[in-house]
């Protein structure tokens, strides 16, 4: 009895998690050929300004270069000073900067930052924030 509800729960928890890594490719994906390139910093300036307005982050001090990143697409750090610096890397386009905008926007960094635990950090960027970042990049949904 024991070894076919753990079956069941194996079964069931490897569709799930397949689900979850398929439908996290298809946005990012999608979004990654759909999405307008940026061309240069200028550009760059222009639509990080029109971004942060949508999201109604006027009062944050954002900035945005183009440059190297840890896993190649982008990334944003937070300084000590309350500063956001975010780096296109590979994925110079408009759904990479909403993604990085949205980790702002919704207080990851804060979030996080707040978790003492590496493994639960990483389970909490992995399964909450990505998952969020991602459905704002691709679809404009905020959750
Ligand atoms: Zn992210």
């Amino acid at each position: 009895m024991k070894t076919n509800y753990l079956k069941k729960f194996l079964v069931v928890g490897y569709f799930l998690w397949t689900g979850f890594l398929l439908s996290e490719t298809a946005l990012n994906g999608g979004s990654q050929i759909l999405s307008p390139k940026i061309h240069n910093e200028e550009e760059l300036e222009l639509i990080l300004k029109e971004e942060v307005s949508k999201l109604g982050m006027n009062d944050k001090e954002i900035t945005a270069k183009f440059g190297k990143s840890r896993l190649g697409f982008g990334q944003t750090a937070l300084y000590s000073n309350g500063r956001y610096e975010i780096i296109l890397d590979a994925g110079k386009n408009r759904a990479n900067l909403k993604h990085e905008l949205y980790h702002i926007y919704d207080g990851h960094f804060n979030s996080i930052l707040k978790i003492k635990n590496p493994l639960s950090r990483m389970v909490y960027s992995f399964f909450v924030c990505e998952p969020q970042s991602l459905l704002y990049q691709s679809l404009g949904i905020k959750i």
